[in-house]
């Protein structure tokens, strides 16, 4: 079984589509949305509406979906989160609204082997920042695969009885990270539309349960067009100059 990996779309439509697009070419049987679905992008609807079709396999909410869906009020959210997630409340349909309000919250066991969180297995708002908060998440894990996003940084951990480490998530080669029955794992596929790891390109996850191996894609995409809607719907500047920097 191959698993699509996909998590903070944040609305950007133009990221998305050229993810799925690569993602069907490689090929893949079901896919998994680790949460934040929207907020910060200008295309909330359409790209829930990708979303659905796809009809993961396990989905989880995110932080944002959260409070755009109104499950959760905008206390804790920075003045340009919070107006980016008042604008998508107003701007999705009654049904997307009801479709992100209804998502689960992580963790979720996908598998044997995997299972997948927003932010942390122990707290779906919490980040992995460190070493520290990645002990504590591969401790709280259930499965030898946890997948996790929210810090928006493709990066990972490993840890057996005697040994810990942070995976070699590389810029410049996707990564191939064939999973040792000896190890369990932590793994952030990156974000598809808003990295802040310095590097723009849209970040996604193909995970071969066969194989036992998880790769890391990167892709280019038309930011331009995806900072084009976010200035046309009236969005904070400052979200469409960060898609460039990846920041
Ligand atoms: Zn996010």
């Amino acid at each position: 079984m191959r698993y699509l990996v996909l998590s903070d779309i944040h609305a950007n439509l133009q990221a998305l589509e050229t993810v799925l697009a690569d993602a069907r070419t490689r090929g893949f049987d079901l896919a998994l949305v680790l949460g934040d679905l929207v907020g910060y992008g200008a295309d909330p609807n359409a790209v829930v509406d990708r979303i659905r079709e796809l009809d993961p396999a396990a989905i989880i909410r995110g932080n944002h979906d959260k409070v755009a869906s109104g499950v959760e009020d905008a206390e804790g959210f920075n003045p340009i989160a919070r107006e980016a997630a008042e604008w998508t409340a107003q701007a999705l349909s009654r049904d997307n609204r009801q479709y992100l309000a209804d998502l689960a919250r992580g963790p979720l066991i996908v598998d044997d082997t995997m299972e997948i969180c927003h932010g942390t297995p122990f707290d779906e708002d919490a980040y992995v920042f460190d070493e520290l908060d990645a002990l504590r998440a591969l401790k709280a894990a259930e499965r030898p695969l946890c997948l996790y996003g929210h810090t928006h940084v493709a990066f990972g951990f490993y840890r057996s009885e005697t040994d810990f480490g942070d995976l070699p998530v590389s810029r410049d080669a996707a990564l191939s990270l064939e999973l040792d029955a000896q190890y369990r794992y932590l793994v952030n596929v990156g974000s598809v539309g808003q990295p802040r790891d310095g590097d723009p390109r849209a970040a996604y996850g193909i995970v071969d349960g066969d194989k036992r191996t998880v790769y890391l894609y990167r892709l280019e995409y038309p930011i331009e067009r995806a900072q084009g809607r976010v200035r046309e719907v009236g969005l904070p500047e400052v979200l469409a100059q960060r898609l460039k920097l990846g920041r």
